[in-house]
């Protein structure tokens, strides 16, 4: 099938500017995607709740992550665990005395900030001036630009990563050791300002613990107290004994889980991008020492791969490597994700040894060991570690496929070009007119697709009226019946991104969207 009649004349906006982040988070709203949580309460610090359009995308999403890592791996497992577990996990976990941020607030505007993220705020802003000089000598060499050999010999450029380096450094050692003076020091010799009030009047930095606590019990002096849990990870590391045992895997395996996740962030702005209640995807692989680097190799290739298979743009995504790395790691790097505020963590992958598997050893008293039966040897084994945040990939989505246009005939549209296997819904049928029968053929059809395909019915205005709701909800086809439909069972077909229309027989209907839409040719693809 080939689709003709292209009638975009321009992308008005879906790059990075001060108002794409604004227009997603109304266009969230406006078509069901996400709300406030508790909106008529005025919201609730965030927190939000996923609309009828937000929750299919999520669970889309899900879909994609689950079955790129369990069903496509014969040696990955899942588990759903609870989110309140026994309160040791967290001391042994190492949650309770050092899960903390460094907080800090500007005494003039009061504003509270995370110490560390207004210093990476800083780096970011030097970052920015690099990629300033390097447009600006693009420009002016023209084709005979290199940009790396400008990158590694142009003074000014040098400088700016000079200085970025210096910055980490004593961030990240400053960090690891608790010297809170310090990081209070750096933020003051960078002359950073609130960036609210361009006030430097700061307080010390303070650490700030990010676990909910509650209690477990119902009489106040017999009451546990227990934590909402921060990661998911925690109830894979306990259960891998159980897990390992009962699917009869040998190492190297994984255990994958989906689930909420609680964090009492210090600064919650940006959306969804940073939650107090969200959720993670991980999976735990669990290896034989000696080979954990490989395997870390190995899981940051398949994780960039899964997110490049969904077409949002090769260059939206960068690794950062960690220098500073947490007590836990031997390695680790972010995928970030060039979100509407810059490149930031999308995911996570590290390398965490055998810390937190020993740690429960020895809190619990049991042994977590593998029997080799080649070596004839146990051992703890080491964990490679792979964490998104759903909600973190539900704004990557959204960021990279929310666009304004402007049609050749003057008019605009907002559409979301989400990639199909992941729209919320596949298909809109949607008779002429409200009447002539059209509306019961295209109920016929409606239940034709029904058992396989998320659908939409729409009966209400104009046909372009309806072509541009499905736009703006991301829906990658749509189809049209007339008075011709009923003479011979043909229909008209529209194509979302390029609003080409084309006729098709209602016979070759399932197919054409099963080639189009279906979750199996995305995961082939990986
Ligand atoms: P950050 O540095 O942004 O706080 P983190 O390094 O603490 O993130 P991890 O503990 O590695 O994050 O968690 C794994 C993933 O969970 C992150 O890559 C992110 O996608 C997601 N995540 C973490 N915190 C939040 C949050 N508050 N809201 C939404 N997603 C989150």
């Amino acid at each position: 099938m080939s689709f003709t009649k292209p009638y975009i004349f321009a992308a008005m906006s879906n790059t990075p500017d001060g108002n794409t982040l604004k227009n997603i988070v109304s266009h969230c709203k406006e078509y069901g995607f996400i709300y406030p949580s508790s909106d008529i309460y005025d919201g609730l610090g965030a927190t939000y709740d996923y609309g009828p359009n937000g929750v299919e995308l999520k669970n889309n999403i899900k879909n994609y992550w689950w079955q790129a890592m369990v069903r496509m791996h014969g040696n990955i497992v899942g588990l759903d665990a609870a989110i309140f577990m026994h309160p040791t996990t967290w001391k042994a976990s190492g949650h309770v005395d050092a899960f903390n941020d460094p907080l800090i607030d500007n005494k003039d505007s009061k504003k509270r900030y995370r110490a560390d993220v207004l210093v990476e705020e800083y780096i970011a802003k030097v970052e920015g001036k690099i990629k300033k000089e390097v447009t600006k000598a693009a420009k002016r060499f023209g084709d005979a630009f290199n940009e790396e050999e400008f990158i590694r010999t142009n003074g000014r450029v040098v400088g700016y990563k000079e200085k970025i380096a210096q910055v980490e450094k004593r961030l990240g050692s400053s960090l690891s050791s608790g010297n809170l003076a310090d990081v209070k020091a750096l933020i003051e010799e960078l002359e950073i300002a609130d960036p609210v009030s361009g006030s430097k009047n700061w307080t010390d930095v303070r650490q700030f613990n990010l676990m909910f606590g509650t209690e477990i019990g119902s009489l106040a002096e017999g009451a546990d107290k227990i934590y909402l849990r921060p990661e998911t990870a925690q109830g894979i590391f306990v259960n891998y004994l159980n897990v390992q045992k009962t699917s009869r895997q040998r190492l190297p395996f994984g255990i994958a889980q989906i689930g909420k996740a609680f964090r009492n962030e210090i600064i919650a702005r940006q959306f969804i991008f940073r939650m107090r209640e969200f959720e993670q995807m991980e999976m735990q692989f669990f290896v034989k020492p000696g080979t954990e680097m490989e395997w870390y190799e190995s899981w940051k290739e398949k994780r960039i791969n899964w997110h490049k298979a969904l077409g949002l743009g090769e260059n939206n995504y960068r690794f950062h490597d960690h220098h500073n790395l947490a007590h836990y790691a031997n390695a680790a790097a972010d995928i970030e994700f060039n979100f509407p505020m810059g490149f930031k963590e999308l995911e996570g992958i590290h390398s965490r040894t055998d810390f937190d598997l020993k740690a429960h050893e020895e809190y619990s008293g049991k042994k977590l060991q593998f029997f080799d039966p080649e070596d004839n040897e146990s051992y703890t084994p080491y964990v490679v570690e792979t964490s998104i945040g759903l909600d973190r990939m539900f704004l990557a989505v959204m960021s990279a496929c929310y666009t304004e246009e402007k049609l050749e005939d003057g008019s605009e549209r907002t559409v979301l070009r989400i990639p199909p296997a992941l729209a919320p819904n596949k298909v809109a049928i949607l008779p002429l007119m409200n009447k002539d029968d059209l509306p019961e053929k295209a109920r016929e059809i409606l239940s034709q697709l029904k058992f396989d395909f998320a659908t939409q019915y729409d009966a209400k205005d104009a046909i372009g009226k309806r072509y541009r709701r499905q736009d703006a909800i991301g829906t990658p086809y749509c189809v049209t019946i007339d008075h011709q439909t009923l003479e011979d069972d043909s229909v008209t077909f529209r194509e979302r991104d390029s609003m080409a229309q084309e006729r098709v027989s209602i016979a070759e209907l399932m197919q054409t969207l099963e080639e189009k839409v279906s979750m199996k040719r995305l995961l082939s693809s990986l």
